[in-house]
């Protein structure tokens, strides 16, 4: 849905944070800002090896955790799979996902925005964050 294009400056984020931006981190959130395909962490490490074959899967686990804990990453545990990734910079959007090829689809309602807002109205809340996850598979 957004481009691959980053707003954010995780880099300077890091660093404000006191974290060090090693060459696997760099390497890593590289991939992340680039990436519109929701990876998981196997899919990250195999992108990141080619880039710089001294990535070990545990750091891509060990940063992904890093970059969560900073906000910089959305964690998505979509059932029936391990957890996807995505950077924390695009604009708010749903995901609908295939279920045969386990393709993930960003989709924006404003309807949808709207009645959510209505029912915590309702219910006397302000909303802090939601996740919708539509799960299906394509017609024929
Ligand atoms: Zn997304």
């Amino acid at each position: 849905m957004e481009p691959a294009t980053t707003r954010r400056d995780y880099e300077r984020e890091l660093r404000q944070a006191g974290i060090r931006i090693t060459k696997p981190r760099k390497v890593i959130l590289q991939i992340l800002t680039g990436s519109e395909d929701h990876p998981d962490a196997m899919a990250i490490f195999r992108r990141a090896v080619k880039i710089d074959a001294s990535i070990s899967l545990a750091t891509v686990y060990r940063t992904m955790k890093l970059l969560e804990g900073l906000g910089a990453v959305h964690r998505h545990a979509f059932e029936g799979g391990p957890a996807r990734f995505e950077h924390a910079d695009g604009a708010h959007h749903d995901h609908l996902i295939d279920l045969d090829t386990g393709k993930v689809i960003e989709f924006h309602s404003e309807t949808i925005e709207r009645l959510q807002q209505q029912i915590a109205d309702e219910l006397g809340y302000d909303i802090e964050h939601h996740r919708l996850e539509l799960y299906g598979r394509k017609r024929r």
